[in-house]
């Protein structure tokens, strides 16, 4: 499959002969979950966008923002990030021989997406703040420097970002529920926008942890707490498109504790087969807390990213490893257990 510019050329905003930045992301698999379609009583799909180059959805929106950059002679990109979009970001300003910066919260991203943003040579910068006064301060120095700002706030990322509701449309056709984590809320914005260019209107249930639920509390949230450090966001940028996305959909936003999200994260794992990050499970642990609603029989959830972006939040929710000495004995107990 080509990268999703030359997938949907006529429907986004590039001319043909502008400079395209890609890795051939999108094009994701969407995947039958039949054992959570069993427990709710619906027929549920899992969007696997941790199967996108850097493994998750934010390289559908960086291929957008990276190539405007090029095209508008931008030297250098930056994001405030909780660690994806910085992981994209380093990928994407590589291959465009672009400068990158990102600035994260300092000890709050996940191990693999440092990794990641280090390895392709951005500048990394830990804040002393969280991801919300990230994003203030990014925005004011993008508008004294001729940097190119690439969070969600971007129109280009919501412009690639919508692409995966035409993907879902094309592939299974009308759906009547979307589960989805929010978190700066340009995602839940994205398909709404892709959803409606299709014609489509799916209901948009969007999901917030818990301790950083801004759009269920109806204000900022001063200290977002969560396990899953990807929506751990108290001030989203896309606040009012989001609400406009859930309730214009006959939606809603609601709330799941990370105890809900961690189980739904080994669920998927050890039931499904699918490997997210725990982020990525709360739209499947919002399915599952509040079962689909009334007259929803086809549902797809987004599975954000992928699972080996946090090592770390796995082995501390998974079984332990068993020793065993190396004797024929010794490995066939240690195997039948
Ligand atoms: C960025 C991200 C989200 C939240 O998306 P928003 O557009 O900020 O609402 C959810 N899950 C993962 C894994 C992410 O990287």
């Amino acid at each position: 499959m080509p990268g999703l510019i030359d997938r949907y050329r006529d429907r986004l905003p590039f001319a043909p002969g502008d400079p395209v930045v890609s890795l051939q992301e999108g094009s994701t698999p969407l995947v039958p979950a039949p054992t959570l379609g069993d427990r709710v009583g619906a027929e549920v799909y899992l969007k696997i966008e941790g199967a996108n180059p850097t493994g998750s959805f934010k390289d559908r929106g960086m291929t957008c923002a990276v190539s405007d950059a090029l095209r508008g002679g931008a030297e250098a990109v930056l994001c405030a990030s909780t660690g994806n979009t910085a992981a994209s970001l380093a990928a994407y300003a590589a291959r465009a021989g672009l400068r990158g910066a990102v600035i994260v919260p300092e000890g709050k991203i996940a191990t693999g997406k440092l990794a990641q943003a280090l390895m392709h040579g951005a500048r990394v910068i830990a804040l002393r703040g969280n991801f919300d006064v990230a994003l203030r301060l990014v925005r004011e120095v993008c508008e004294r420097q001729p940097i190119a700002l690439v969070n969600s706030v971007n129109p280009f990322r919501i412009e690639g970002q919508k692409t995966a509701s035409f993907e879902i449309h094309e592939e299974i056709g009308s759906i009547d529920a979307l589960c989805i984590p929010v978190g700066n809320a340009g995602n839940v914005t994205a398909y709404w926008k892709g959803f409606q260019e299709v014609g489509e209107a799916p209901r948009i249930l969007g999901f917030q942890a818990a301790g950083a639920a801004p759009l269920v509390d109806g204000r900022p949230v001063e200290h977002p707490e969560t396990v899953a450090s990807a929506i751990r966001i108290g001030n989203p940028a896309r606040w009012e498109e989001a609400m406009a996305a859930m309730t214009g959909s006959r939606g809603s936003v609601r709330a799941v504790s990370d105890e809900e999200i961690l189980d739904a994260y080994r669920f998927l794992a050890s039931r499904e087969g699918v490997f997210c990050e725990p982020a990525s499970a709360a739209g499947v642990a919002g399915l599952l807390k509040y079962g689909a609603p009334e007259g929803v029989a086809r549902i797809v959830c987004v599975l954000t990213g992928h699972g080996l972006k946090d090592p770390q939040t796995a082995l501390m929710q998974a079984g332990s490893v068993v020793p065993c000495e190396p004797e024929l004995d010794a490995v066939e107990h240690a195997v039948l257990g």
